[in-house]
């Protein structure tokens, strides 16, 4: 599918796998040069190359650091100014979710969720807002359904993830009409949050399709099954496209019917 970003310039956080990764292909095979970062530097390398051989040397910039490493989310800002001269788009994707219920959250993870969920979206908005605004861009931010729909085993991942939405919000008022701010609401989508969890299963006999199938109905997923990272990666690439331009403060799911509230 094309989403017209002929010309334009997209950074992606976390897009060395899974929902950010697909997002990178979807951006990239709608004619935009991308900038994608990540923690692990020989996955990011491996993915860029590969990225490189398929897209074109001159549309990939990669480098490996932590988005809560406010210098390295400054410092690549600057590397993508100089290396593209513009960012028309901001996909806030990297990050994970923290399985436990209150009884098993330390105050120390509550202060490291809020942190990731949190200051990986502020980070790189602050970073990046100068190019954004010049290039009247927007932002899309990669949040899950457990912003509405909160799972009690993952007790503090859905608290942040409605303090995000509630951020989103008033930065979408604040930054309108130079900046688009939108968020897409992920349900289960197959990524590598969900193939560690498969490999970690407690009976190692069970196959792949029959783990997630029987995920998906434990789930109540209407749907019938998890979402592909490209089912994901479209809802963003749209959202950020200018065929969203009247589009802001708003918020997609892609959960495959899995939201409950109206
Ligand atoms: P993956 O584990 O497949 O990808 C996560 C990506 O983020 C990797 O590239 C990872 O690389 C990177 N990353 C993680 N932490 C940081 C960091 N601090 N700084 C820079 N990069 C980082 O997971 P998903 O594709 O599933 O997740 C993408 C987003 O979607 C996450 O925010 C996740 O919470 C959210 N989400 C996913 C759902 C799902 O069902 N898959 C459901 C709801 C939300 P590295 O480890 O090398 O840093």
């Amino acid at each position: 599918m094309n989403f017209g970003y002929d010309g334009s310039v997209a950074v992606v956080t976390g897009g060395s796998s899974g929902i950010g990764l697909a997002t990178v292909r979807v951006l990239l095979g709608s004619g935009a040069r991308v900038a994608l970062c990540a923690r692990n530097a020989s996955r990011l390398e491996d993915v860029a190359s590969v990225l490189r051989r398929d897209y074109g040397e001159d549309r990939v910039l990669s480098r490996a650091f932590s988005v809560l490493d406010a210098d390295e989310v400054n410092g690549f800002a600057d590397e993508v100014k100089q290396t593209f001269g513009r960012c028309d788009l901001l996909v806030n994707n990297a990050g994970q979710g923290r399985l436990s219920t209150f009884a098993e959250t330390s105050d120390q993870d509550w202060r490291d969720e809020y942190e990731l969920k949190i200051f990986s979206q502020v980070l790189p908005v602050r970073a990046f807002l100068p190019m954004l605004r010049e290039a009247q861009g927007a932002i899309v931010a990669v949040n899950s359904l457990l912003a509405y729909q909160p799972e009690p085993h993952m007790v503090c991942t859905s608290s942040a993830r409605a303090g995000v939405q509630n951020m989103l919000k008033s930065l979408s008022v604040e930054l309108a009409p130079d900046v688009r701010v939108n968020s897409v609401l992920m349900g289960l989508i197959e990524s590598g949050q969900w193939t560690r969890r498969f490999a970690a299963r407690e009976d190692q006999s069970v196959s792949r399709a029959d783990w997630y199938g029987a995920l998906a109905e434990k789930k109540g997923i209407p749907m019938g099954r998890l979402g592909d990272p490209e089912e994901a990666a479209n809802a963003i690439a749209f959202l950020g496209s200018r065929a969203a331009s009247y589009i802001t403060g708003a918020q997609l799911d892609v959960s495959g019917g899995l939201a409950r509230h109206i």
